[in-house]
C-alpha cells in the first residue's frame, strides 16, 4: 500500500479543484489533487465562455483575491464583451468566449509550475474520519495522510446522464461517475439530495450557414478580466452568431416529449430555473413566437460550435430534427448530442462558513457539488475553502467576507444559511450592496486579504500601486481642466455623453483604465451615499447573537420563529435576517434583546 502525506487534499480537478488547489499551493503548502483525469483539469463542461452579469464580478474578485481563473480566462479568451454596457457598472457584465481546450491547457500549465503541488490521476473512493479528517483513499490502495480535505467533485457524485429514456452512468459526457465516494459520504452520515444540469448538442463548426445568421462582435478594444494580464488579448479574436428557433422546432420538440426524460418523471434532480432546457422552455412558454440561439466558437482551431440556448435531453432523433428546424442550421451535423446530468450535492446548510462541514474538522465542500451553477461559482467556493485552510494551518482565525464587500460573501452566506432549492447561480440582484460592488473596485476591496497571506507576488503589487497612482493623476488632470460651466470632471460627472470627446483629450488607450476612471465618475457622490448607509446598517446588523441566547425565552417570538432561529444559531442579527422564513418582526424582537442585555 502505498502512503502519502499532504498538508492538504483536493478532490476534484474541475473549476473548483483547480482555484483550490492554486491557492493552497501559491500560499506554500503541500497539496495533493486527485482527479480522475490529469489531461481534463479545467475542463469546461457546457458553454465555452467565462463571466457575465454577476459572474464577470466574482472572475475579478478572484483576481484580486490572487486566483487563478480571470489570468487563464484571458490567456485563452476569443471574444471579450462588456454585457448592458449602456447600464451602470454596477449591473455590467464583462464576458469572453473562450478556447475550450486552451483554458483547460492553461489550468493544467499553472498547475504544474508548483512543486509543492502533486497530481495523482485516480478516483477518491473513501474519506477516513471520525470528529476530524485523518485522510482520504483511492481505488488503487493509496491511502493520503492529510487534516485538510477538500471535496470538488462537481457533476460526479453517483451521477446519471439521459438523452431519451437512455439513462447511463456517468458525470459528464464519457466520464465515469463517483459513486463510491458518495457512499463514504453517507456512512459519515452526510445526507446527500439530487439536482439536475443539461448541455446542447455540439455541432460541426462548417455544417452551419452563416450567411444567413446576425453577426455578433466582440468589443473593439476588449476590457481583460486580471488587471495584470499582459499581453492582451493573446489569441486572435473572433465573432459570434445569433439565430432563433421557429414554430417548427415547437412542433418538433412537442411530438416527442413523450420521450423526454424530464417530462416523464426520469429526472428526479432539480434543475436551474433560469437555464431551462429548451423542452422546458417550450412547455413552460408556449406563447413564446421562438427563444434566441446563440452559435459560439469552441475555439481557434475546433471544428466545433456550441449553440448556446438549446439544451435538451430529448432523444437523439429528435434533436437531430429540431436543431433542423433552426435558420442556418437546416444542414447541421451533430458531433455530440446533448443530455442532461443528475448527481448527488450535500445542502450547504450543512457547512460552516468556512465551508467545512459541520461535525467533521478538516472536511471541507466546495463547487458544484453543494448546490451551485457554473465555472465561476465553482472556482470563487474552492478559492474561499482554500483560505480558510490557509488560516485554519497558520492558526488563525477563519476567513470570512461581509456581504457589503463581495459577491464571494453574499454568495458563501446565500449558500449557508439559506441552503438551494435549485442550482445557485449569483445575479447582481442578489447583492443588496451593489453599488460598492462593480467589478472595478475588487482590487480595492479585496487585495488586502491575498497580501495579508503572501499570495500577490510582489511585481503585481508594485503594478497594482502604480495604477491606482495613474488613476488619481487622470482624476487631478481632469478636475484640473477647465470647461463650460466647471472641471471636465463635473462636466463627465453631469453628462456621461461627454466622455468619447473628452478622450480627444485624455488619450487614455487602456480600456481597463477608461472603464474604469469613468465609472468612478459617474458614482462618485452615489456610492459615497451608499456606503455611509450601508456603514450604518452593517453596524447594526453585525452585532454578535451571544452564543447562549435562549430563543424560547423571548418574548413575542413566534413558536415557529424559535424553530428555525434555533435550528440555524445565527452568528448575528444579518445571518439571522437572511434564514428563510425570519420574520422582520422576528428581527426587532432580537435587536430589542440585545439592546435589554447590553444596557444590564
Ligand atoms: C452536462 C452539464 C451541463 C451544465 N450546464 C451548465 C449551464 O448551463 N450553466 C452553468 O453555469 N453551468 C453548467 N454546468 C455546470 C458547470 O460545468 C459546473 O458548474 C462546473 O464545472 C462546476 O465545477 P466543479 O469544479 O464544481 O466541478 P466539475 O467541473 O464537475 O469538476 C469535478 C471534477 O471532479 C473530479 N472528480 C469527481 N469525483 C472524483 C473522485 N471521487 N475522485 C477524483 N476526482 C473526482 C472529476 O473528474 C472532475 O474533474 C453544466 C455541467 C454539466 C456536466
Amino acid at each position: 500500500m502505498r502512503r502519502l502525506n499532504f498538508d492538504a487534499v483536493v478532490i476534484g480537478g474541475g473549476h473548483s479543484g483547480v482555484e483550490a488547489s492554486y491557492i493552497l499551493a501559491k500560499a506554500g503548502f503541500s497539496v495533493a489533487l486527485v482527479t480522475q483525469r490529469k489531461d481534463f483539469i479545467g475542463r469546461m463542461s457546457c458553454n465555452p465562455s467565462v463571466g457575465g452579469v454577476g459572474k464577470g464580478h466574482l472572475v475579478r474578485e478572484i483576481d484580486a483575491l490572487g486566483g487563478l481563473m480571470a489570468k487563464i480566462a484571458d490567456k485563452s479568451g476569443i471574444q471579450f464583451r462588456i454585457l448592458n454596457s449602456s447600464k451602470g457598472a454596477a449591473v455590467q457584465g464583462l464576458r469572453c468566449q473562450s478556447d475550450r481546450n486552451r483554458y483547460s491547457q492553461e489550468a493544467i500549465y499553472a498547475l504544474c509550475a508548483f512543486k509543492n503541488l502533486e497530481i495523482l490521476e485516480g478516483e477518491a473512493v473513501s474519506i477516513e474520519s471520525s470528529s476530524s479528517v485523518r485522510g482520504v483513499w483511492l481505488e488503487d490502495g493509496t491511502f493520503i495522510k492529510t487534516k485538510n480535505c477538500i471535496i470538488a467533485a462537481g457533476t460526479f457524485l453517483r451521477g446519471k446522464l439521459f438523452t431519451g429514456m437512455s439513462v447511463k452512468d456517468g458525470g459528464r459526457v464519457g466520464e465515469p461517475p463517483s459513486k463510491q465516494l458518495s457512499l463514504s459520504l453517507e456512512k459519515l452520515r452526510i445526507s446527500l439530495s439530487r439536482l439536475k444540469t443539461g448541455t446542447p448538442a455540439r455541432l460541426k463548426k462548417d455544417s452551419i450557414n452563416y450567411e444567413i445568421l446576425e453577426k455578433q462582435e466582440g468589443d473593439r478594444t476588449p476590457e481583460p478580466f486580471s488587471l495584470y494580464s499582459k499581453p492582451f488579448p493573446l489569441l486572435p479574436q473572433t465573432c459570434c452568431y445569433v439565430t432563433y428557433t421557429t414554430e417548427k422546432t415547437k412542433q418538433v420538440v412537442n411530438k416527442f416529449l413523450d420521450k423526454s426524460p424530464l417530462f416523464q418523471g426520469l429526472i428526479k434532480g432539480i434543475g436551474p430555473r433560469y437555464c431551462p432546457s429548451l423542452e422546458d422552455k417550450i412547455v413552460k412558454f408556449p406563447h413564446h413566437e421562438r427563444h434566441q440561439v446563440f452559435i459560439e466558437p469552441d475555439g481557434v482551431d475546433s471544428d466545433l460550435v456550441y449553440p448556446n440556448g438549446i439544451s435538451t435531453s430529448l432523444p437523439v432523433e429528435a434533436q437531430d430534427e429540431f436543431i433542423r428546424t433552426i435558420p442556418g442550421l437546416e444542414e447541421a451535423k451533430v458531433e455530440v448530442y446533448g443530455y442532461a446530468v443528475e448527481y448527488d450535492f450535500i445542502q450547504p446548510t450543512n457547512l460552516n462558513f468556512d465551508l467545512s462541514l459541520k461535525g467533521i474538522d478538516g472536511l471541507y465542500f466546495a463547487g458544484q457539488v453543494i448546490g451551485t451553477t457554473g465555472y465561476e461559482e465553482a472556482a470563487g467556493l474552492g478559492l474561499y475553502s482554500a483560505y480558510n485552510i490557509i488560516k485554519k494551518l497558520k492558526g488563525k482565525a477563519p476567513f470570512r467576507l461581509q456581504r457589503s464587500e463581495s459577491y464571494l460573501g453574499v454568495m458563501v452566506e446565500d449558500l449557508v444559511l439559506k441552503g438551494v432549492l435549485e442550482p445557485y447561480r449569483l445575479f447582481t440582484s442578489r447583492a443588496e450592496y451593489r453599488m460598492l460592488l462593480d467589478r472595478h473596485t475588487a482590487y480595492r476591496r479585496l487585495s488586502k486579504y491575498a497580501e495579508e497571506e503572501n499570495l500577490i507576488p510582489e511585481e503585481e503589487k508594485i503594478f497594482r500601486e502604480e495604477w491606482e497612482n495613474s488613476f488619481r493623476k487622470w482624476v487631478g488632470a481632469l478636475k484640473k481642466h477647465k470647461t463650460k460651466g466647471g472641471n471636465c470632471f463635473e462636466a463627465v460627472k453631469r453628462e456621461s455623453s461627454l466622455e468619447n470627446s473628452l478622450l480627444n483629450d485624455f488619450p487614455i488607450e487602456n480600456p481597463f483604465m477608461k472603464n474604469y476612471l469613468f465609472s468612478e465618475i459617474r458614482n462618485e457622490g452615489y456610492r459615497k451615499r451608499f456606503a455611509e448607509e450601508a456603514r450604518k446598517i452593517e453596524a447594526a446588523l453585525y452585532v454578535k447573537l451571544p452564543k447562549d441566547l435562549d430563543y424560547q425565552k423571548i418574548a413575542g417570538l413566534s413558536r415557529e420563529m424559535v424553530e428555525r432561529l434555533s435550528a440555524a444559531k445565527p452568528e448575528t442579527l444579518l445571518s439571522a435576517s437572511r434564514i428563510p422564513g425570519v420574520t422582520p418582526a422576528a428581527l426587532s424582537l432580537l435587536r430589542i434583546e440585545i439592546e435589554k442585555r447590553r444596557k444590564k
